[in-house]
């Protein structure tokens, strides 16, 4: 049978202790709303905002973009393609700010839904900003179309056709242009029309109707990450030579975007 010791009664030394370790609590407890002030005091630069990609509401909504596309997440979905009537009427090359881009003269449109885009510019990162079942690549071109917006807040739409590449063979469409890229940042210069031709990239087909696209709602990735974008990235991916795509990389450096938080986006 064991024996049972009473607590020894608390010296006066123990009861001091006590008395001091509860003064630190009080003081540790009202100092607390102090504490925390401090640490949220630092205000958040822009720049660190962006990196901050997964928090929605800072400076933009739910809709961002790149993501990373699941495909087996992909619905199907009615009303699916989207029309080219293209000219191949690139005019102008600019190396300006992060990207190199390709300018269309006005000219060429793109249907979807029963609204028309305008082909604006063609640009490129490096690596991939869309990744397809958590797959980066090393290269991703971006074919920016918009529409004026009748809106009573000024925000265009727009429809940004994306494709991916690997590397491989060289491709005719890189070819045509890459000699032509200005080697001075912030200048533009004009090429002579048929030079670029639009419709290397769609296997320079009669082919009008396209569908083979993963297509979901989005921003754009740069800023004013604007969130009136169709997104259609192209599931053929396209074959680039090293030897490319380390060129256009050297000319910008790494310019992609981080992947958004998809919150439920569904992709058709
Ligand atoms: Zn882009």
């Amino acid at each position: 049978m064991a024996y049972h010791q009473a607590d020894p009664m608390p010296t006066l030394e123990d009861t001091t202790k006590l008395m001091r370790f509860q003064r630190k609590l009080i003081y540790l407890i009202l100092c607390l709303p102090f504490i925390l002030s401090a640490c949220s005091m630092h205000k958040l630069t822009s720049d660190e905002q962006n990196e901050l990609y997964t928090l929605p509401g800072l400076n933009h909504g739910l809709l961002q973009s790149p993501i990373n596309i699941l495909s087996f997440k992909e619905e199907t979905a009615k009303n699916h393609k989207i029309t080219l009537h293209f000219q191949d009427n690139i005019e102008t090359i600019s190396n300006i700010g992060d990207v190199v881009q390709l300018n269309f003269s006005e000219g060429s449109v793109i249907s979807f839904r029963g609204l028309t885009y305008n082909f604006k510019q063609i640009h490129f990162h490096t690596p991939s900003e869309h990744f397809i079942d958590g797959i980066t690549f090393p290269m991703e071109m971006h074919v920016v179309t918009n529409k004026p917006s009748k809106n009573k807040n000024n925000i265009p739409r727009y429809l940004v056709i994306a494709f991916l590449f690997k590397m491989g063979e060289a491709s005719q469409f890189i070819d045509d242009f890459l000699n032509l890229i200005p080697s001075t940042g912030n200048s533009v210069t004009s090429i002579k029309p048929g030079t670029v031709k639009l419709r290397d990239l769609f296997y320079g087909t009669e082919q009008r109707e396209i569908e083979n696209f993963y297509h979901y709602r989005g921003s754009l990735t740069t800023p004013p990450y604007t969130e009136t974008v169709e997104w259609f990235v192209f599931k053929n991916i396209l074959e680039a030579s090293p030897e490319q795509i380390k060129s256009i990389n050297l000319i910008k450096g790494d310019n992609a975007r981080r992947i958004q938080g998809t919150f439920g986006r569904s992709i058709h």
